[in-house]
């Protein structure tokens, strides 16, 4: 007995995808039939998992297939299949709800992004699956039953606010989606999606690798007779088994699509065959944007496993290193079991080795780039640099290889970044360090004073404003024989001039480093030359961006004080060598010293300890100047 109607309401976030799919924000409305014809086939690769995994799952096999039935009277289009179809549950879970995380930020710049084409831009990092349906269609039925239980369950939306949900006796197993189309208006680039070229020059376009036969209902005459019967309208070849030569660019782009849920193109794709004792295929993309979640924790890697042509798993962890996770692609195995788990995978030696090659592959295809289309490895590297820097941390094996592709902003040039060769290159003769500093944004550096002395003798400074570069160049030791050197640490030689010796500000800086608690040690600097005074870290100390970064993960860190350099050619520093050496002025002097801690911290854009102190000290003393 079918089971009364409910009308149920679309989860927020659901809601206000759906209103943009409804005011169709995106202009090729053929993708929605990608999009069906995508889920139909994950469908038809779960059934066949689950029969391999479950025995005594009660499903029918015997011909998996996808068909599309157009009825040109009633406008209607329906796509289905006969794959592992939803239960109830998972129909309000799926359809009714987007589990993605980050959901709510990416509408809110949706929102922001007035323009159009900006809007496109995000919607199709985000992909909207099944809800493009609404771009076509004013009306969508969905009826599926899934494999194994009884009932089915019918799903109806208008694409508005609510939906309507039943349990129904009579469904086939799998899922079939009806569209009531929209009226046709060749203006807007809405075809009729019941003509029988139509469909079939969509599906050869977009979704000719489906390796399940995707079936348009025809009519045939034959001899005055009428007829309707199913042809095949799709080639249904795996693309990574073909040879490079063969496959078309275009058909590369639309598988890309249907794995990633990407609807830009991609920007490179990596077609690896290898033969011998384990023999495997490859076909791995890497994207033109960074996804919105490519920085948060759950975010899944982008490989999906198969063996013998058979879809195993979907992102893969054991075939990419995490800081790869935005590769997108497949992996065809011939040589493993149609059963492996995922924990089978992570030990298994000859994965391992596939890994290691395909690691390999990406990161020479990056080089490749960065060597023959300089400005599609800069796109890579503006979306994905700041994650493949982790691999600096974690992949010693590549940390070579890393360093040869990545590329920094650096004071050399305004615009343009800088590779690590370039600016070894660029050394003058003696020079064994490549110096850098790290900090929040670039302005911020450039305006520090740790960098006057290297901006007044012309030598070139890395900028690094990633979070992650503070923790690779702490532990990465040197690139070609030159050692990384933070311009803000220990303390720096710089060729020609002597490093400071004290002289008479002698007694002056032992008494200020013992009665400034804030503080390691007070000396004179030889990197300041307009600045009064500046903060620097010691060799092994940590700087104050990681000790923040620890705290925020919850690890304790002992607080670190630094050395506070002093000026020796600034006015308010000589002066207050004089004060010192005149006698009793020492609680004036402490608050001076005070004053130009809290300066330092300004300048380098740090976070003054106790603000109201600082302020209320400088508004005495420049009353008291008055
Ligand atoms: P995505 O495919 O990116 O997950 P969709 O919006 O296309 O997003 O689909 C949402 C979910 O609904 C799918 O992940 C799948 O679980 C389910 N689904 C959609 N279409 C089908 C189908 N034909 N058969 C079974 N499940 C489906
Ligand atoms: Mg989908």
């Amino acid at each position: 007995m079918n089971t009364p109607v409910e009308t149920l309401e679309f989860q927020a976030e659901a809601r206000q995808l759906l209103q943009l799919m409804v005011h169709s924000i995106y202009s090729n409305k053929d993708t929605f039939l990608r999009e069906l014809i995508s889920n139909a086939s994950d469908a038809l690769d779960k059934l066949r998992l689950e029969t391999y995994r479950d025995k005594d799952l009660a499903a029918d096999t015997s011909d998996l297939r996808i068909e599309l039935v157009a009825d040109r009277v009633e406008r209607t289009l329906t796509v289905r299949d006969n794959g592992i179809g939803m239960s109830r549950d998972e129909v309000v879970a799926l359809i009714g709800t987007i589990a993605k995380s980050g959901t709510a930020e990416f509408l809110r710049k949706m929102k922001e992004s007035k323009d159009a084409a900006a809007s496109q831009d995000l919607i199709g990092q985000f992909g909207v699956g099944f809800y493009s349906s609404f771009m076509v269609a004013d009306h969508v039925t969905l009826l599926t039953r899934r494999a194994g239980e009884a009932a089915g369950t019918r799903w109806e939306s208008a694409g508005e606010g609510t939906y309507t949900i039943e349990t129904v006796e009579d469904a086939p197993q799998g899922t079939s989606v009806t569209l009531k189309l929209k009226p046709e208006d060749t203006e807007d680039h809405l075809y009729d999606y019941t003509a029988e070229w139509k469909l079939r020059e969509i599906v050869t376009r977009y979704s000719d690798f489906i390796t399940w036969p995707v079936r348009l209902e025809v009519e045939r005459t034959v001899e005055d007779k009428t007829t309707r019967e199913f042809e095949t309208v799709n080639s249904g070849k795996a693309l990574w088994a073909r040879s490079k030569d063969e496959v078309p660019a275009e058909e590369y782009t639309e598988f890309y699509k249907h794995i990633s849920r990407d609807w830009h193109d991609p920007l490179e794709t990596v077609h690896v065959k290898a033969e011998g004792t384990f023999e495997y295929q490859a076909l791995l993309f890497l994207p033109s944007k960074a996804p919105f979640d490519l920085f948060m924790r759950e975010r899944k890697r982008g490989v999906q496993l198969y063996v013998k042509r058979v879809f195993i798993m979907d992102d893969c962890e054991a075939l990419m290193p995490e800081y790869l996770r935005f590769v997108k692609g497949v992996v065809d195995a011939q040589d493993l079991s149609l059963n492996v788990s995922r924990e089978i995978l992570q030990q298994d030696r000859q994965i391992q080795l596939m890994r290691r090659r395909l690691v390999k592959r990406v990161l020479s295809t990056v080089k490749t780039m960065m060597a023959d289309a300089p400005e599609k490895y800069a796109t890579f590297w503006t979306e994905f640099g700041p994650a493949v820097k982790e691999g600096l941390l974690s992949d010693s094996e590549n940390r070579e290889t890393i360093l040869d592709i990545a590329s920094f902003a650096s004071t050399h040039d305004a615009e343009k970044p800088t590779t690590l060769a370039d600016y070894v290159e660029r050394l003058p003769e003696g020079q064994e360090h490549i110096y850098y500093m790290t900090g929040a944004s670039r302005a911020i550096v450039e305006s520090s004073p740790h960098l006057e002395a290297f901006r007044a003798k012309g030598l070139e400074v890395l900028i690094l404003t990633d979070a992650i570069d503070e923790m690779w160049v702490d532990s990465t030791d040197e690139y070609r024989g030159k050692k990384f050197q933070s311009v803000a640490k220990g303390e720096v030689d710089l060729d020609a001039d002597k490093p400071e010796e004290a002289g008479d500000f002698e007694p002056l800086l032992t008494w200020l480093s013992s009665n400034l608690d804030s503080v390691k040690q007070v000396r004179l600097s030889s990197r300041l030359t307009t600045s009064p005074a500046c903060l620097v870290g010691e060799a092994g100390d940590l700087t104050p961006t990681l000790e923040k970064m620890y705290r925020a993960m919850g690890q304790p860190v002992p607080e670190v004080k630094r050395v506070l350099e002093l000026n020796p050619s600034h006015a308010l520093v000589t002066g207050m060598r004089t004060a010192f050496a005149a006698g009793g002025h020492e609680t004036e002097l402490g608050e001076t010293a005070e004053l130009l801690y809290g300066m330092a911290l300004l300048a380098e854009g740090g976070d003054l300890p106790d603000p109201a102190k600082f302020t209320k000290v400088l508004a005495d003393r420049l009353a008291r100047s008055l």
